[in-house]
């Protein structure tokens, strides 16, 4: 997976000067690039892994992409548990709208970036995971 900073807009084509991006990335995290760690709530981490559960993704590929934090060898594809289901990352994308309708892409990986590295997503993305999981209840 390919490494871009926070915030950084998410396109698919070539943007023109005055373009407002329709995404924002988030948690798209490299190898060698350093990233923010802090606590994070557990129901952001949970939030993430529901919406993959019920498969509400966009951008799925084929393959389970690696962490590309954890050591070469470590286990793959990524698994977390979530009320007793097995919950596989790696192969997709999950989208959050802010409260300023600021939409916000990032690899499912995010679950495991946050509950495994320590991984602190920005406070706007965290506060959209959050009001995702109140409005699923
Ligand atoms: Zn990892």
């Amino acid at each position: 997976m390919p490494y871009f900073p926070d915030l950084s807009p998410y396109a698919n084509r070539p943007s023109r000067p005055g373009d407002r991006p329709f995404a924002r990335r988030v948690g798209w995290l490299g190898a060698r690039q350093e990233f923010p760690v802090g606590r994070v709530p557990a129901q952001a981490v949970r939030s993430v892994l529901a919406m993959v559960g019920r498969r509400q993704v966009v951008n799925v590929v084929r393959s389970q992409a690696r962490c590309p934090l954890c050591p070469p060898g470590g286990s793959h594809p990524v698994v977390m548990p979530l009320d007793g289901q097995d919950v596989v990352l790696g192969d997709a994308e999950i989208e959050v709208t802010g409260r300023d309708g600021t939409v916000y892409r990032a690899p499912d990986l995010i679950a495991h970036y946050m509950d495994a590295h320590s991984y602190r997503p920005p406070q706007a993305f965290l506060d959209a995971l959050l009001a995702d999981a109140d409005r699923a209840g």
